[in-house]
């Protein structure tokens, strides 16, 4: 899911994505993370680039 202009740092477009701490939304121009599920540990730092967005399921 693709939200166009919803970032609230630069207005950018916020991808919908989920890792193994849940669903999140990650702006394709900056790079901004929004958590929608009540994380279990502090990840709101967080960093990574778009152009690593690669499924790791490795344990
Ligand atoms: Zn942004």
């Amino acid at each position: 899911m693709l939200e166009i202009k919803s970032c609230p740092r630069c207005l950018g477009d916020l991808l919908t994505n989920r890792d193994m701490y849940g669903d999140y939304k990650q702006c394709l121009q900056c790079g901004f993370l929004r958590d929608l599920e009540p994380p279990v540990k502090p990840i709101t730092l967080r960093s990574y680039a778009p152009e690593s967005e690669k499924e790791s399921d490795a344990a």
